[in-house]
């Protein structure tokens, strides 16, 4: 299994669209790696996960094909992860020449998903379709077992976190939230999952930071449960992601400062599994 990361930022971007703190200053002096644009990732250039308004800029920046993508997971409908305003560009007349295998894109999620497509109404049903994917259940995506669990974020938001499982190899993406509630837990054990990646949402960077989003006390805390309970172990990759720039910390020294407990995802960085 692949992991492409498009995206790594927290809703604002780094730098922020309209901020002039002193990590946005910095990060638009290094460049690289603390150029963080709106929270997307691709499993196996095949299932998209998220879908911001930062999309057309990941597929000019990184060769994401678009047009070569049936399914996308949404975690939540929060506008740094989905932005169903794009989908008119998909409407017959507009998107032009589709091979017929990728005519309709269905878009799973939570219903508060679906009620941002209904609202809009901007593209037609050839083109798009919702598939609703309750919590706590699991259906199969193109050849990928995926499940939904609860997500400790904004509950109006529709958020959960995603177990994707393809032949031997399971991912866990679990963005946004905070410290994950006890139902996902329950669910791993009941379960008995075992993890070969794990991508945590450390919005505060270094910083503490439990609720809605998580800081590196609750990544490490989470990381230290999954090891306890067998959910993970020696060989399971960590991935810290979807960074804020208010936790201040550029790149470099984020990943010198947690040393081979985590990777430090980049926009760009594609970690195979
Ligand atoms: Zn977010
Ligand atoms: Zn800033
Ligand atoms: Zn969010």
């Amino acid at each position: 299994m692949k992991l492409t990361y498009y995206g790594t930022a927290a809703a604002e971007g780094w730098p922020g669209v309209f901020c002039r703190c002193k990590a946005c200053i910095k990060a638009k002096e290094l460049g690289g790696r603390n150029i963080r644009t709106r929270s997307q990732a691709c499993i196996d250039d095949t299932l998209l996960i998220d879908f911001p308004a930062d999309t057309y800029l990941h597929v000019l920046n990184y060769g994401l094909d678009l047009t070569r993508i049936k399914n996308m997971l949404i975690t939540h409908n929060h506008m740094d992860h989905f932005y169903p305003a794009e989908f008119w560009c998909r409407n017959e007349g507009i998107a032009n020449d589709l091979e017929p295998e990728y005519e309709v894109l269905y878009v799973w999620g939570d219903k508060a998903i679906l009620n941002g497509i209904a609202n809009r109404g901007e593209c037609s049903e050839k083109r798009v379709q919702f598939r609703e994917l309750p919590l706590l259940t699991t259906a199969d995506v193109e050849g990928y077992c995926v499940t939904a669990l609860p997500a400790d974020h904004d509950q109006t938001s529709g958020c959960r976190i995603y177990v994707i499982s393809k032949d031997d190899k399971t991912l866990l993406y679990a963005h946004d939230t905070g410290f994950p509630p006890a139902e996902v837990w329950e669910y791993f054990e009941a379960n008995h999952l075992y993890f070969d990646f794990v991508s945590i949402d450390d919005c505060s960077g270094l910083n503490s930071g439990r609720r809605g989003h998580m800081g590196l006390d609750a990544a490490d805390e989470m990381r230290q449960r999954m090891l306890d309970i067998g959910a993970a172990d020696s060989k399971t990759i960590f991935c810290l992601n979807h960074f804020s720039h208010n936790c201040l910390t550029n790149y470099d020294d984020m990943q010198e400062a947690v040393g081979d407990r985590y990777l430090i995802s980049y926009d760009g960085m594609s970690v195979e599994f």
